[in-house]
């Protein structure tokens, strides 16, 4: 005869629970680790950079290129990626944690922005340097995503870092180009944009991406997701 179970003999009617349903570890989602972002530091100058053993993604892009508005669409916070343009601090490498429970296992990067017209000739050969000093020195760089606006495609500023970045991308470094405000782009000029990108981006990736219309938003989680939980 069997055995009668705990909740028939305790007269409950709720069925027992399967066991592996306790046991299951808790989901996390890319975009729910995304949306875990806090600030973590800034930096006028890279060897103000903390060391990090963790895996880095770095944000780069043109000035107006969509950066900030993307990164607080990741991370689902108005202000984080703002922090960047706050008068002084336009020039900082400014980190961002994330991490379940507090525990950081990636630090997104946010690279001051470039190329602004009426930004002196002398500030753009110290942006060139910087981000050539930054790719080299990085031990913990793991990616670097690339925000272009396609409606003005690659300036001379980002010519500049695919040729610091390409030989990277040869030795293993994650590399996306991320079309911003897609949204403004028809269907097929979208297609065009992105095909010319994915030719661009040599070994690395190329997405559209929209914050109005929140479309690559999930595939970018993803994909930050993957980079920094690969196995190294
Ligand atoms: P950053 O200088 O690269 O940080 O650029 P911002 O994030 O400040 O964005 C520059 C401008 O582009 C702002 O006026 C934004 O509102 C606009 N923008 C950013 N993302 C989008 C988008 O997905 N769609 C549209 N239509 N506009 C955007």
């Amino acid at each position: 005869m069997a055995t009668p179970s705990k909740a028939a003999s305790s007269g409950s009617k709720a069925p027992p629970k399967p066991p592996q349903a306790e046991a299951a570890p808790p989901v996390v989602t890319p975009m729910g680790w995304m949306h875990t972002a806090r600030f973590l530091t800034t930096a006028a100058e890279l060897f103000h950079l903390p060391a990090l053993e963790v895996p880095e993604i770095a944000f780069v892009g043109r000035s107006n290129a969509g950066k900030s508005t993307c990164i607080n669409t990741l991370t689902q916070q108005k202000q984080l990626a703002f922090a960047s343009k706050k008068p002084g601090r336009t020039q900082h490498i400014n980190l961002f944690a994330l991490g379940k429970q507090g525990i950081t296992d990636t630090v997104l990067a946010d690279l001051p922005g470039y190329g602004y017209a009426a930004v002196p000739k002398q500030d753009k050969i110290r942006w060139q340097k910087v981000m050539a000093n930054y790719l080299v020195t990085r031990e913990n760089l793991k990616g670097i995503v690339l925000l272009c606006d396609p409606r003005l495609g690659m300036t001379e500023l980002d010519e500049v870092l695919l040729e610091v970045v390409r030989p990277r991308v040869e030795e293993g470094l994650k590399f996306l180009i991320l079309l911003t405000k897609a949204d403004k782009l028809t269907r097929s000029d979208g297609a065009k944009a992105l095909s010319i990108a994915k030719l661009q981006a040599g070994g690395g990736q190329a997405m559209l991406f929209s914050a109005l219309k929140k479309q690559g938003v999930d595939a970018v989680a993803q994909l930050m997701w993957d980079w920094s939980h690969e196995a190294a």
